[in-house]
């Protein structure tokens, strides 16, 4: 039978309640437990999928295709769990399935309510979880802060679920915020009181207590936080500002949250350290020997949440390296004005990632031509994949208007464009391509020396492909498709024949690094690049 944690958070958003569930995730799983996580969000929609990620951040897409929360990122990225659709449920989900019932008419002429149908319909998502995977443990971080109308059925069906399932075998965890106040040079209690207070009024007592703070937690204010918030001193936790998201786990150890977890669900379990974490992930993120700069051309670049796997791959790929990665952030938007020479000459890798939209494409080709010319190391996702296509076919082809049909469906060449039976989509939510595909790589190609594989399973989120009605003139002029999808010959890898690093991919290589297991794109890319400022010997130390 699992045992189940709820995550909470309280005072503010933005708290990390997602790295501290995943952190918490790690250090059970080093103890010899199998481990899943789910993430409830509050909103309406039925997932992040058709939403802008100036409001929602990257969208984030998991093996089955499911397009979710980019908390399931870092759930992936510190455990061993392998999230699915069932991982992320939204409220939407939600009253979709139980308003879906009613129509059926299978209510019998019930009347309709949060409590219990909507709360049954929560429970139920978690017990389906937790037979599915049959986790040890189950932890369930709840979107949201406590006090929003939204988030109350799930914290009410968090309520109920210790009831269901006894004291022993559910454990709730509240993320909160311990400010500093410079004026009076002291830590407050005050925020943290009053959002367990919120809790207590909904039903629910936290077990533990997770302090966001900038400063150490003295052991008085320990005390004083566990005596106001009726919490055990011990299970005050707290969460300083690190320095990188994978020392997390290693604090919560140092505070046995590991040993308070158990002791409170009275499981027995071989003791073991993260030591290889420590040495193989953290050490090298904190001391590295070289340094590179990266340069990201997008479009939500302004938002820290937009690339979140990418930077997090780049990381994975700078460990493996024994690498800092200086990551360069540049609006494509602003590039289309400006003369590339001025921003990128001293850039080490250029990365053009995904995105929907004609906004910023011109100053995406402009990047790449760039990469091309002057031998940048240069690496495409998804759309950055096809502008290389589009960058080639125009400025090395001759096909100077050639386009994606995404950006001018009328366009003379459309070396992008939809699939005969994809003319007709007219909805806008799950209608692409989405999730894991197999991709054969040809021998004697940069993506077979990287990978070293035949086939590799990787994650897709698209519309359009590449023609192969231009495979011939491309290929003529030197481009190399070194990967498809064997069933339909779609491209999916391309690279450059003269160009010491230049690959691109239809698909979304980012989803599937981890810090112990980075990216073979994303490791090379890197090796790339610290090849090239080791010649100019500009970034290495
Ligand atoms: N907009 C492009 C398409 O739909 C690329 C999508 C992406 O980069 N994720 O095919």
């Amino acid at each position: 039978m699992s045992k189940f944690i709820f995550v909470t958070g309280g005072v503010i958003s933005s708290l990390g309640k997602g790295i501290a569930a995943a952190s918490l995730g790690r250090i059970l799983e080093s103890r010899g437990l199998k481990i899943t996580l789910m993430k409830f969000d509050p909103y309406l929609n039925v997932d992040p999928g058709t939403m802008n990620p100036y409001q929602h951040g990257e969208v984030y897409v998991t093996e089955d295709g499911a397009e979710t929360d980019l908390d399931l990122g870092h759930y992936e990225r510190f455990t061993n769990s392998q999230m699915s659709r069932y991982n992320n449920v939204t409220a939407g989900q939600i009253y979709y399935a139980v308003i879906c019932r009613e129509r059926k008419g299978d209510y019998l002429g019930k009347t309709i309510q949060v409590i219990p149908h909507i709360t049954d319909e929560i429970k139920q998502r978690i017990l389906k979880v937790a037979s599915v995977s049959k986790a040890d443990i189950v932890i369930v971080e709840i979107g949201g802060t406590v006090g929003d109308i939204e988030s109350l059925p799930f914290l009410e069906a968090a309520r109920q679920f210790r009831i269901d399932q006894g004291e022993d075998n559910v454990l709730y965890v509240h993320v909160t915020l311990v400010p500093y106040m410079k004026a009076a040079d002291e830590l407050k209690t005050k925020p943290s009181q009053h959002s367990v207070g919120r809790l207590r009024e909904i039903g629910i007592q936290p077990d533990v207590l997770i302090c966001r703070t900038e400063r150490p937690l003295s052991d008085q204010i320990k005390e004083k936080i566990a005596l106001f918030c009726s919490v055990k001193k011990e299970a005050v936790i707290e969460a300083k500002d690190a320095q990188s998201i994978y020392q997390i786990p290693l604090e919560f150890k140092k505070q046995i949250l590991d040993e308070i977890v158990l002791s409170h669900f009275k499981l027995i379990c071989r003791e073991q350290r993260l030591a290889e974490w420590e040495e193989k992930v953290v050490n090298r993120i904190l001391y590295p020997k070289n340094r590179v700069k990266i340069t990201v051309v997008g479009k939500y670049i302004s938002l820290q949440d937009a690339y979140k796997s990418i930077y997090e791959a780049l990381v994975h790929a700078g460990i493996a390296n024994d690498t800092e990665i200086q990551i360069q952030k540049l609006d494509s938007e602003q590039l289309q004005h400006t003369d590339p020479a001025k921003v990128l000459a001293d850039t080490n890798g250029i990365l053009v990632p995904g995105g929907f939209g004609i906004r910023g494409i011109l100053g995406k080709i402009k990047a790449i031509e760039y990469a091309r010319i002057n031998e940048i190391p240069f690496l495409g996702l998804c759309l950055g994949m096809q502008t290389a296509v589009v960058e080639f076919a125009r400025n090395v082809c001759g096909l100077k208007e050639a386009n994606s049909t995404e950006f001018n469906p009328k366009t003379k060449y459309p070396v992008i464009s939809l699939l005969a039976d994809q003319y007709d989509i007219k909805e806008k939510g799950g209608t692409m391509r989405l999730g894991a595909y197999p991709c054969k790589i040809y021998r004697n190609t940069l993506a077979y020396r990287l990978y070293r594989k035949s086939i590799v399973y990787e994650r897709h989120r698209h519309r359009y492909e590449f023609n192969n009605a231009y495979r011939r003139i491309l290929e003529k002029k030197g481009l190399v498709i070194s990967g498809v999808y064997p069933k339909e010959r779609l491209v999916e890898i391309i690279e450059l024949k003269k160009h010491p690093f230049f690959i691109a991919v239809q698909f979304h290589p980012e989803f599937k690094s981890k810090p112990e297991q980075p990216h073979p794109l994303f490791v090379g890319f890197i090796k790339a690049a610290l090849e090239r400022a080791s010649k100019k010997k500009q970034y290495s130390v």
